[in-house]
């Protein structure tokens, strides 16, 4: 090989350059972020709602050692506790050598994704097909989520307050649902119809019967049949889908994508492929000197709110347990804190190449994305991390030798997002987004980069251990 040049040289020093994560990590690397992966793509499959990540984590936990968190105990460094909020978000702990009021770190993603949820009153007959309601969950593009499989998992309360749990149609053999779409042929006026209105919610109508109960005389027998089935199967009669949670996601399974098998497609990456990386840093964290903290929240794709998202009380008054054991103030826990908000970017697609500012957006394969702010319109609704606190950050990635990038949510003014990072904010802790570049983000089946997820594991687990 021939030698640099001076500008060359001068080049390597002095310009920010991010590439390829294959251009600067080994072999070995890229072996362990595929075998990685493996177990990321069992995950992805094996859960799709938020109680189904929350019951796999918990028991993930206790097979390593992790304890339901009793805040009348005091625990010891390396000692791991667990704590559900609700069945749809769960906390990790591992606790630290230093005290909790020297502040924790916490990694916090969300593990709800875009979906489709029943109506409470979703099943009605029309001309002897039996369909179900719906609302859709999350920021979607309601015309991606016609003429796919799809699968219902879920919970239904039944009148005497006992619980059955659904999961129909991921298993070999298992029915599936559709939401049936015009034919193109008698699609003249939906065609004239914009993008955004193509297919409206309440056209988003789940196909799920079309035989009648019996060939007697009456009506609605179609639905009645359906009713008979569910009364069978779950012991759930029409009034049940009141207390009921019922939710209409994607049956397609996860697969490599690519040729050379870089590349995962599947359903909810966004934010399964943070919170997976996330929690298995916690779980492969040793001794740490700060307690670590992984949050595992619902709710994000809707804002936060609600009892099960971080704009509840429900981690700050995990901490000020933690806090009150160590004899200090919740907000002194809280003020002292680090906090990584795990989620993901827009990866630049280029097919979309306008939607993107090609210096500062984020890339399949350039590793974790660290997005500074997020928002819209003038960083509206951002938290914008601090340069104190990006070079905090970008310190224990580099020393760890992580393989990252920096990204803006999309361009100036075409379009903009959020994460939990604002609500962390507010708690007066210090936070920044880190997560993983996706293709395709909220559609039915989402693609990133294998490397990317593995970086993100690297990034947590270096943020834990720093
Ligand atoms: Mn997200
Ligand atoms: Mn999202």
């Amino acid at each position: 090989m021939s030698e640099k040049t001076k500008a060359e040289l001068l080049a390597d020093e002095l310009k920010y350059a991010p590439a390829h994560a294959m251009k600067q990590i080994d072999e070995s690397e890229v072996q362990a972020a595929d075998d990685f992966c493996a177990g990321y793509m069992q995950f992805l499959n094996d859960c799709k709602t938020e109680r189904e990540v929350t019951a796999f984590m918990q028991k993930a936990a206790e097979a390593r050692g992790f304890v339901p968190f009793d805040r009348t105990k005091s625990y010891a460094p390396g000692d791991k506790v667990y704590f559900v909020n609700r069945g749809k978000a769960i906390i990790l702990a591992v606790f630290g050598k230093k005290s909790v009021c020297e502040g924790v770190r916490i990694a916090a993603a969300h593990i709800d994704s875009p979906r489709l949820d029943l109506k409470p009153s979703p099943l009605y007959e029309d001309e002897e097909l039996a369909l179900f309601k719906t609302h859709y969950y999350g920021g979607i593009k309601k015309y991606q989520w016609t003429a796919i499989p799809l699968s219902l998992h879920g919970v239904v309360y039944l009148k005497d307050g006992s619980c059955a749990t659904v999961s129909l149609g991921e298993k070999e053999g298992e029915p599936k649902f559709v939401i049936t779409d015009l034919l193109p042929h008698l699609a003249r006026e939906q065609e004239k119809r914009t993008l955004e209105d193509g297919i409206r919610g309440e056209e988003l109508n789940v196909l799920v019967g079309s035989r009648p109960f019996c060939t007697d005389s009456g009506s609605e027998m179609v639905k009645l049949n359906i009713l008979h089935l569910l009364h069978e199967k779950y012991g759930m009669t029409e009034k049940d889908f009141l207390s009921a949670e019922l939710e209409v996601v994607p049956a397609m399974p996860v697969c490599d994508i690519g040729f050379d098998r870089s590349m995962i497609g599947g359903y909810g990456h966004d934010d399964r492929v943070c919170a997976y990386p996330s929690a298995m840093a916690a779980f492969d964290v040793q001794n740490p000197e700060y307690t670590c903290v992984t949050v595992l929240t619902d709710k994000e794709e809707t804002g936060s709110d609600g009892n099960t998202g971080l704009n509840s009380s429900y981690m700050a008054y995990f901490l000020y347990d933690l806090a009150a054991a160590a004899g200090c103030a919740g907000y002194e826990v809280l003020r002292n804190s680090k906090c990584l908000s795990a989620d993901v970017n827009a990866a630049f697609d280029p097919t979309f190449p306008g939607v993107q500012e090609k210096k500062n957006a984020s890339y399949l394969n350039r590793g974790v994305v660290i997005t500074k702010y997020t928002g819209a319109r003038g960083k509206s609704g951002t938290s914008d991390a601090s340069a104190e606190y990006m070079s905090f950050v970008r310190q224990i990635l580099d020393n760890a030798h992580v393989v990252w990038q920096q990204g803006e949510l999309g361009a100036v003014d075409a379009g903009g997002g959020g994460t939990v990072a604002k609500y962390v904010a507010k708690l007066d802790v210090d936070v920044v987004d880190v997560g993983v570049p996706v293709l395709s983000m909220h559609a039915p089946f989402e693609v990133v980069s294998k490397l990317d997820v593995y970086m993100a594991y690297r990034a947590f687990k270096a943020f834990y251990e720093a």
